[in-house]
């Protein structure tokens, strides 16, 4: 079997090696020219189109950044569905809109192909450990076709429901993740600014009442959690603007649910605020720039 791995950014490329440490035959391809020498140097085959990708591949897997690029790279001439061979089964790894992940796999069906969205949480961490949670919308059937592949990948794979089910999932999850960076950012800096010690307060955090995942695992305030990218001078991770992203698409659901977010809508208006200072790119942990004002 080959399997196919188009979108190797910092999710990407760690789930395209845990496959070839898996000793699968893995086929990829991303426009970076950077990022296909890498998955060389790890032993994936490169080719130079996603045309290639999908002719040469029984299970193609994509990570990609935005819906606009998923929805290209899938119905371009030269994109996946056009190119693929029938029984092709495509699995969407990227955060991307549900409503365009029901059109696509109903699209893919006409054209006998099989599509799943599979959305992960875990972050970079989680991606190189192999620990990551993959959120499945699609037929079951589809699903447990995918799971041994997912399976080198992830350490929980969860079947939603219907296509679209699994972005939701996700949709849910990054509401919450965005919301609790910045509340963690702003607890952390107030303690910080008020004399306690950042790492004794995180400690203290962790084991009370406040916890939450980023507290614990992605703690914002630099030098707390050595493999935060708080670390890392924000550099790496999950980036802002990809964040944005998210809860723009979690407020377009909110919109056509007839739901109010309150907090989700505060947290994005606080991303937004951290890409127009041109920090776009750095990891959301960077958003405690905008309450810690000395040089971090
Ligand atoms: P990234 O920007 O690091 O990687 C995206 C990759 O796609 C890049 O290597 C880019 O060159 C490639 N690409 C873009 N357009 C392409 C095209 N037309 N053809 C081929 N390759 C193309 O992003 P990431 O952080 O790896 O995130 C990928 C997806 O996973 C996003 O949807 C993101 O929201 C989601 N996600 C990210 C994290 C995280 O912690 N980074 C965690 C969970 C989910």
């Amino acid at each position: 079997m080959i399997i196919g791995f188009i979108g190797l950014g910092h999710m990407g490329y760690p789930m395209a090696c845990n496959l070839l440490k898996n000793k699968q035959i893995v086929i990829v391809y991303d426009k970076s020219e950077d990022a296909l020498i890498n998955a060389s140097h790890m032993g994936a085959q490169t080719v130079n189109s996603i045309a290639e990708v999908a002719q040469a591949a029984d299970i193609v897997i994509t990570m990609l950044p935005t819906p606009e690029v998923v929805q290209k790279v899938m119905i371009d001439p030269d994109g996946i569905f056009k190119n693929a061979k029938e029984g092709t089964l495509i699995i969407d790894c990227s955060s991307s809109d549900p409503h365009l992940a029901n059109d696509l796999a109903a699209e893919a069906n006409f054209l006998d192909l099989k599509m799943l969205d599979a959305p992960v949480s875990g972050g970079v961490p989680g991606a190189t450990a192999g620990t990551l949670t993959f959120m499945v919308g699609g037929f079951k059937e589809h699903f447990e076709e995918a799971r041994p592949v997912l399976s080198y990948m992830g350490s929980n794979i969860v079947h939603c429901g219907p296509s679209g089910t699994g972005q939701v999932a996700k949709l849910c999850n990054n509401l919450l993740l965005g919301v609790s960076t910045v509340a963690v950012s702003e607890s952390m800096s107030l303690g910080a600014k008020l004399g306690l010690d950042p790492k004794i307060l995180a400690g203290i955090i962790n084991t009370s009442s406040g916890r939450c995942w980023v507290s614990e695992v992605y703690n914002p305030y630099p030098n707390v959690v050595e493999t935060s990218p708080a670390s890392n001078d924000f550099k790496g991770g999950f980036a802002t603007d990809l964040m944005i992203k998210d809860l723009n698409l979690v407020l377009n659901a909110a919109y056509s649910a007839e739901q109010p977010l309150p907090m989700a809508a505060l947290s994005k208006q606080v991303f937004q605020f951290i890409s127009r200072q041109g920090d776009g790119t750095l990891d959301i942990t960077s958003v405690i720039k905008m309450f810690k004002h000395d040089k971090m």
